[in-house]
C-alpha cells in the first residue's frame, strides 16, 4: 500500500509552500491510488500553539487535501520517541553531550553556506566520571555516534544524493537538554508508525534525510521513498516573505476561489501551463514527478497582492 504524508510544523499558518508542498504529497500517492495522511508536527508545543495546528488541518479540509486517518500529533507522542531512543542506548549508539550553546558555536567553522555545523564530537569520548560529574550540574542532550561512512539514496525530484554521516552531518541530537525529542527522531519513529512509503517534504530538508535513512537503518524501520520539493517564488523569482503581506489562506480565499488556488499552486508545481479553477482530482491523470521543476516553483503574476 502506498501512504504519502504532509507533516507541517504549526508554529504559525500555513503559506503557499505548504500548500503546494500538501498538493504534491496529496497527488503523489492518489495518483497511484495510495492513501494521504496528515501529521502534526508540534514536537515544541510551546512554539506551536493548538490553533494553528487546528486552522492547518481545516485548510487542508479546505483545499480538499483532508487526511485518511486521524492526524498523530508529536506533542503527545514522547512514549515512542522514549522507547525508540531506549533502544538506540541499548546498542551504544548515544552519548550525553554536555555542551552549552556558547561551546557549539565557538567550535563551529564559519561561513559555512548550505552545509550544515558539525558537531565536534567533543563529548563522545567522556568517562562514566566525567559523565557523573557534569550530570550533577546540567542536564545533558542525547547525541548519535555517527559512523565516518557514506549514505546515499536517489530522491524522486533531486535524483542522486548522498552525504557523509561523520564527515558532513556530524553526531546529531536525538534529545534536547529541556528534554524535547529531536525532529529526526521524531519524524522517523512516526512515519514507521503510520506506514508511510513516500516523504514529499521541502529541498531545505534534504541535507537531513541521510541522518534519517541512517536512523531507520538502526532502528530496523523500512525506508520511505523521497521527494524533496522546491522552494516556492512569487512570478518574479523572488523568495515568499512577510513583506507580501498576509498570505494566509485565509487571507487568499477573501481573493481566490479554492480552484484558483489550487491551479495556481499546480502552474507553479509545472503540472499546468496557464493557471486556471481545478481540484485536486483533476489534476490526477496528468500528475507526474517529471513535470515537477527541481529548483524553483513560481507562483503565476497575480498571486500575491
Ligand atoms: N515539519 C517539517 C516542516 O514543516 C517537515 C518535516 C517532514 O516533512 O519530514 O518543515
Amino acid at each position: 500500500m502506498i501512504t504519502g504524508r504532509f507533516a507541517p510544523s504549526p508554529s504559525g499558518y500555513l503559506h503557499p509552500g505548504n500548500l503546494l508542498c500538501a498538493l504534491l504529497a496529496w497527488l503523489s500517492c492518489r495518483s497511484r491510488g495510495g492513501r494521504f495522511i496528515v501529521r502534526i508536527e508540534d514536537l515544541d508545543a510551546g512554539r506551536c500553539p493548538k490553533k494553528y495546528a487546528l486552522q492547518a488541518l481545516a485548510d487542508l479540509d479546505w483545499l480538499g487535501l483532508s487526511s485518511d486517518e486521524d492526524p498523530l500529533w508529536q506533542s503527545q507522542r514522547a512514549d515512542v520517541y522514549g522507547a525508540a531512543l531506549e533502544q538506540l542506548s541499548r546498542s551504544g549508539h548515544v552519548y550525553p553531550c554536555f555542551c552549552s550553546r556558547a561551546e557549539l558555536h565557538a567550535s563551529f567553522a564559519p561561513n559555512l553556506g548550505d552545509e550544515v555545523p558539525v558537531y565536534s564530537g567533543k563529548c563522545r569520548g567522556l568517562t562514566p566520571e566525567e559523565i557523573a560529574a557534569k550530570s550533577a550540574l546540567r542536564r545533558p542532550a542525547l547525541r548519535l555516534a555517527v559512523p565516518d561512512e557514506a549514505v546515499a539514496f536517489t530522491d524522486a525530484l533531486q535524483g542522486p544524493y548522498e552525504r557523509n554521516l561523520a564527515r558532513q552531518c556530524g553526531d546529531f541530537i536525538l534529545r534536547r537538554s529541556d528534554g524535547i525529542y529531536a525532529y529526526q527522531l521524531a519524524v522517523v519513529c512516526d512515519d514507521a508508525a503510520s506506514g508511510v512509503t513516500e516523504v514529499v517534504r521541502g529541498r531545505d530538508i534534504l541535507p537531513s534525510t541521510p541522518q534519517q535513512i541512517y536512523l531507520c537503518r538502526l532502528l530496523g524501520f523500512p525506508v520511505p521513498a523521497y521527494a524533496h520539493i522546491p522552494l516556492l517564488t512569487d512570478s518574479s523569482g523572488r523568495r515568499l516573505s512577510k513583506r507580501d503581506g498576509d498570505i494566509s489562506l485565509s487571507a487568499l480565499s477573501r481573493r481566490f476561489s479554492r480552484e484558483e488556488i489550487v491551479g495556481m499552486l499546480a502552474c507553479a508545481a509545472g503540472l499546468l501551463r496557464e493557471p486556471r479553477p481545478v481540484t485536486p482530482e483533476q489534476l490526477l491523470p496528468a500528475f507526474s514527478w517529471e513535470k515537477v521543476p527541481k529548483d524553483e516553483a513560481r507562483l503565476p503574476a497575480g498571486f500575491i497582492a
